[in-house]
C-alpha cells in the first residue's frame, strides 16, 4: 500500500482483513454447520475495558463470528474468574477464549492466563505461545504485534537488514514485537522505563515503535530522518486518547507514521478476528 502524506492507515488495512475473515467465516460457516466463537471474560468495570470488549463484539459481529460473552463484577473472587475462563474454554462453541487485561486490583492475572490452552489462547498470552513466537514455531503471536507486522509488511517496510527500536518490553506487547522483528532479521533495541539516553537509541531507528503508554514520550528530535514510526501506545487524557508519538511534529521528520486513533488499534482488532477463525480451521481439524 502506499501512501501520499506519510500517514499510516490502519482503518484501511484492517477493513480489508476483516472482509477477507468475513469470506473466511462464511467458508467455515458453510462446511461445519456453525460460525467461529470467540468467548470473552471481562471482569469488573474499567471503561476502557468495556469499550474494547464492546469494540470487539461488533467486529466479530460484522464478520460472522459468534461472541460468546460472560461479565463478572469488580469485586469476583479469583475462583470466580477461573471458574468463568474454565467454561468458556469448555463451551463447544467456542474457539479462542479472551480474558480482558487488566483484571481489577487484586486479582492475579498469571492462573487465568495458564487456564487458557494454547490453542484456545486467542490473545497469545499463554507462555506456550509466548516460547513459541520466540523458538519460531508455529503458534499465536500476541495480536498486538502480529498486526504491526501485518502493517509493516502492507507498506513494504524493508525489515532486513533495518536497525528497529522497540520502546517497552511487556509480555503482551513490547517483547513479542521485538522477537517478531528479529525473525525478519532486523537488528532490534529494546528499551524500557529504565534504558539510558532513550533518545540516543531512538535516532539510530530505521523503524521505530512506540509501546509505552506515555502520551509525547517521542518527540520530532528523538525520529532519524526518514524513519518508519509505529505508535502501539494508548492512553486517555481528557481530551481524547493519545499515543506515545508527538504526531503533527514526528511526521515533519518520519518517512511513514501511523496515527492514534487509526493506526494499531484497528489492527489489533482485526488480527484477533483472523486468529479466532484460524483457532476454528484449527480445532474443526482436530
Ligand atoms: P505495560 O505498562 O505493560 O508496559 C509498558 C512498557 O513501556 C514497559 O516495559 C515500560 O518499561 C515501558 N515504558 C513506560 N514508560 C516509558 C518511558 N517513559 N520511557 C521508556 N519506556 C517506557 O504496557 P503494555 O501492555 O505493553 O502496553 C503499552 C501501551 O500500548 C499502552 O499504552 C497500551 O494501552 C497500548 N496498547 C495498545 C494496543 C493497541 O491495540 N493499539 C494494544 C495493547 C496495548
Amino acid at each position: 500500500m502506499t501512501t501520499n502524506d506519510g500517514v499510516i492507515d490502519g482503518t484501511a488495512v484492517a477493513a480489508r482483513i476483516r472482509a477477507t475473515v468475513g469470506a473466511g467465516v462464511q467458508a467455515f460457516s458453510a462446511e461445519h454447520g456453525r460460525a467461529p466463537g470467540l468467548g470473552t471474560l471481562l471482569v469488573g468495570d474499567n471503561p476502557a475495558s468495556r469499550t474494547y470488549v464492546r469494540m470487539k463484539h461488533r467486529a466479530c459481529a460484522e464478520v460472522g463470528i459468534e461472541s460468546i460473552h460472560h461479565v463478572l463484577p469488580a469485586d469476583a473472587s479469583q475462583e470466580d474468574v477461573l471458574r468463568v475462563t474454565q467454561e468458556l474454554v469448555a463451551d463447544p462453541r467456542v474457539d479462542g477464549v479472551l480474558v480482558q487485561m487488566p483484571l481489577p486490583a487484586g486479582l492475579d492475572p498469571e492462573p487465568v492466563i495458564l487456564a487458557v490452552p494454547p490453542e484456545k489462547d486467542v490473545d497469545g498470552f499463554h507462555p506456550f505461545n509466548l516460547g513459541s513466537v520466540a523458538s519460531e514455531l508455529p503458534g499465536t503471536p500476541s495480536c498486538t504485534p502480529a498486526g504491526v507486522m501485518t502493517l509493516l509488511d502492507t507498506y513494504g517496510v524493508e525489515l532486513a537488514g533495518a536497525d528497529a527500536v522497540v520502546i517497552g518490553r511487556s509480555r503482551t506487547v513490547g517483547m513479542p514485537m521485538a522477537l517478531l522483528l528479529l525473525h525478519r532479521n532486523a537488528t532490534v533495541t529494546v528499551t524500557h522505563l529504565l534504558t539510558k539516553d532513550l533518545a540516543a537509541k531512538t535516532r539510530t531507528a530505521d523503524v521505530l515503535i512506540s509501546a509505552a503508554g506515555a502520551p509525547g514520550l517521542v518527540t520530532a528530535d528523538m525520529v532519524k530522518p526518514g524513519a518508519v514510526v509505529i505508535d502501539i501506545g494508548i492512553t486517555r487524557t481528557p481530551e481524547g486518547l493519545r499515543g506515545d508519538v508527538d504526531f503533527d511534529a514526528v511526521r515533519e521528520v518520519a518517512s511513514l507514521v501511523s496515527p492514534v486513533p487509526g493506526g494499531v488499534g484497528p489492527m489489533t482488532i482485526a488480527t484477533l478476528l483472523e486468529t479466532t477463525l484460524r483457532l476454528a480451521w484449527d480445532r474443526a481439524a482436530r
